[in-house]
């Protein structure tokens, strides 16, 4: 039988590639090619529905219009249909087949598959739309870095417009800030074909900086060959600029806007890894009285006072030499590879110059001095807390000497250190274990030479040391506040002795006893007193307290409560060491006192000294007319006890009479048997 013309066509056509079969009008196919087959997943069995899909109703009218003879071709596209092998996007070329006689016959249909294309076209949209919407920059550049894309994002932080970037390298977008060695890095990755990772500082449009927090990407084709560059970024800037703030408060100090304590050990310590050299210091600066202006003038005129402190330091000490505030009054100063020790003299010098310019704190004018420690950074020590320690030695050392000055560390000052730490500790155990004793020493009547009273003075004797004179551990005990239980100690065994003195041999007896500056403060003191005289039995009026005179006047107004107080008790009070303490007459006039001591380094160089003479003669004259009792301390020849009597001074201790006795000694030598005239 002769084969019709479509079958023809057909059989030509069922190796071809492309998807081919025939389609009568109600939309049913026929003879698919392998092609076909392979495309939908079908066996040959049920291929009649095969193009059966979601635009039927199209096609069938398309077909109607085909077979009707009104049109010979016509293509739809996307044309889906469901599957085996899942839905499919087809595009049908469907051209009308006539037989021999020109009658329409069948319709042959030629399927390509677009579901790849389609699904390729898809993704390329949606992932423009998010790269153009992405919340981060995205910038795209050739193999050569010349952009050839931005997105929006990146012109809202840049403040740059696509068309003003086009071509142009995105160096353009530096502000010089980011270091050389970053963009060395960041090439090399890319250089690579790998992705960098990175933060840059850049600069906006507007000129204002950025920092960019940027993921870099080389992109390759299939033969590895560098085609584009994707930089995916976000501003950072806010972040940045609350790290740096969080990075401030942690190592700088807001009052003076100087490195804190945590940057100094930082920096010092960067010190000592790296060797040099040449000499590097580290200056400890203690501003002297401090507390005092602190607490008469108020916190925040001390404010003011730091401020203008870290400013100076500021001004003197240049980069690479750097300033610290370590807290309250206390600031350190590195000196950094100097050529010699002199230069260190020269900083602390102009240092110490300048800060003694006096300076205005609200209507005030004053004047601050700084004791400055210095030790040597690497040579003294070579660690961090060791180089404070020296420091702090040789700073406390610069205020013994009286500051307004300067120390350098000296190994001897940490073993005097180290001793002065034992003994305190020492001191702490002493009355425990009663190693503290009283010696007395006798107050004489200069013309008959008869015992009028004694003073009492403490001794230590240190179980492994020895004797440490009260020089050295009085002053331990008054800083440690150890003086307040010790000062009651000697207060009760002192009057115990006397009132058995005055009931077993002299009812006339009298005692001294030294208080000193902390006992002052103390607000205990006038009970501890009152109560020592009350369990001892000893009378006010035998019992006589020392102060020196440099404390009194140190604290006038307060004193002068305190012995106003003491005063009313009924007990006699003396100033020790009268002469020395720079008081003036009239306050003298209003010192509830009745006692001068005149101290010993007045009378010792009599008579070789005129000025000697003349002081003390005056001090005597002085305590006459003011109605006080004198007292000469130290008097060691006869001399000096004749002189004195002849001067008008009646009563006197020294080692001409005897040193500070043990109270046996002394019941012995004055008491047991009195002498029977002046010696
Ligand atoms: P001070 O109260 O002025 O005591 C007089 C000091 O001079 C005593 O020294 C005494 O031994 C010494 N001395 C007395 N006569 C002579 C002399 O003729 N020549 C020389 N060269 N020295 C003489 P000491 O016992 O070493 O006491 C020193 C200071 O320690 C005392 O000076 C006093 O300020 C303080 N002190 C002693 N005991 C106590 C105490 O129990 N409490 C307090 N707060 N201070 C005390
Ligand atoms: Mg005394
Ligand atoms: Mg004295």
């Amino acid at each position: 039988m002769k084969q019709s013309c479509a079958l023809h066509i057909i059989e030509g056509l069922k190796t071809s590639p492309v998807g081919v079969c025939l389609l009568d009008r109600d939309g049913y196919c026929h003879h698919p090619n392998s092609s076909l087959l392979t495309l939908t997943a079908q066996t040959e069995a049920d291929t009649e529905a095969l193009l059966h899909g979601e635009g039927r109703r199209q096609l069938l009218d398309k077909l109607g219009s085909l077979f009707a003879g009104e049109i010979s071709s016509f293509t739809l596209h996307h044309y889906r249909i469901n599957t085996a092998a899942g839905a499919l996007d087809l595009q049908l070329h469907i051209s009308l087949i006539r037989n021999e006689q020109g009658q329409p016959e069948s319709a042959l249909a030629l399927i390509h598959d677009h579901s790849e294309q389609r699904q390729r076209d898809l993704e390329l949209k949606q992932l423009s739309n998010a790269v153009e919407n992405s919340g981060s920059a995205v910038v795209i550049t050739d193999a050569e870095g010349n952009i050839q894309y931005v997105n929006t994002r990146f012109s809202d932080i840049s403040g740059y417009h696509l068309n003003e970037v086009i071509g142009r390298q995105p160096s353009f977008l530096k502000s010089g800030n980011t270091p050389r060695e970053v963009y060395a890095e960041l090439w090399a990755t890319i250089r690579k074909h790998q992705k960098w990772r990175g933060t840059l500082h850049n600069r906006r449009k507007d000129g204002s900086f950025y920092w960019s927090l940027q993921s870099i990407s080389p992109i390759l084709d299939e033969n590895g060959v560098l085609t584009n560059i994707v930089s995916v970024s976000d501003d950072i800037t806010q972040l940045k600029e609350h790290q740096q703030q969080m990075e401030r408060l942690a190592f700088f100090d807001p009052l003076t806007d100087l490195g804190n304590r945590r940057h100094f050990r930082d920096k010092l310590e960067e010190r000592l890894r790296s060797r040099s050299d040449n000499v590097s210091a580290l200056l400890l600066l203690d501003l002297d009285h401090f507390k005092k202006i602190n607490d008469t003038m108020g916190h925040e005129a001390g404010d003011t006072l730091l401020r203008t402190v870290a400013n100076r330091l500021r001004f003197c000490v240049n980069a690479p030499h750097t300033v610290y505030r370590l807290g309250g009054d206390e600031f350190t100063v590195l000196l950094d590879d100097l050529h010699s020790i002199d230069r260190i003299r020269d900083y602390a010098d102009d240092i110490i110059e300048l800060l003694a310019q006096p300076l205005d704190i609200g209507t005030h004018q004053m004047q601050v001095t700084v004791s400055i420690g210095i030790t040597l950074i690497g040579i003294d020590a070579m660690d961090v807390s060791s180089l404070l320690r020296n420091a702090d030695l040789a700073m406390y050392r610069a205020k013994h000497v009286g500051r307004n000055t300067y120390q350098f560390y000296s190994p001897e000052m940490n073993s005097e250190a180290r001793r002065a730490l034992t003994l305190e500790h020492d001191l702490r155990q002493a009355l425990d274990r009663q190693e503290l004793s009283l010696l007395y020493q006798p107050q004489i009547d200069l013309q008959s030479g008869r015992l009028v009273g004694m003073e009492a003075l403490l001794r230590w004797n240190h179980p492994i040391e020895g004797p440490i004179p009260p020089t050295e551990f009085i002053p331990m005990a008054e800083e440690t506040g150890l003086i307040i239980p010790i000062g009651r100690w000697v207060l009760l065994q002192a009057c115990r002795q006397a009132q058995a003195i005055r009931e077993q041999m002299d009812s006339h007896f009298r005692v001294a006893i030294n208080l000193s500056v902390r006992q002052f403060d103390d607000l205990g003191l006038l009970s501890t007193v009152e109560s020592v005289l009350r369990e001892t039995g000893l009378p006010a009026d035998a019992l006589e307290l020392e102060i020196t005179e440099g404390l009194m006047m140190e604290n006038f107004d307060s004193s002068v409560k305190v012995l106003g107080q003491l005063k009313q008790l009924g007990v006699t009070l003396a100033i020790d060491d009268f002469g020395t303490g720079y008081s003036s007459l009239s306050y003298l006039k209003k010192m509830p006192v009745h006692v001068l001591k005149i101290d010993r380094s007045f009378v010792q160089d009599i008579p070789e000294d005129r000025d000697d003479l003349a002081i003390t003669s005056t001090i005597i004259l002085m305590a006459r007319q003011l109605g006080l009792q004198v007292l000469a301390e130290g008097i060691e020849t006869e001399e000096q006890r004749q002189f004195l009597l002849a001067s008008g001074c009646p009563i006197g201790q020294g080692y001409l009479f005897d040193k500070p006795l043990p109270v046996e000694t002394l019941i012995e030598r004055y008491l047991a048997s009195p002498p029977a005239s002046s010696q």
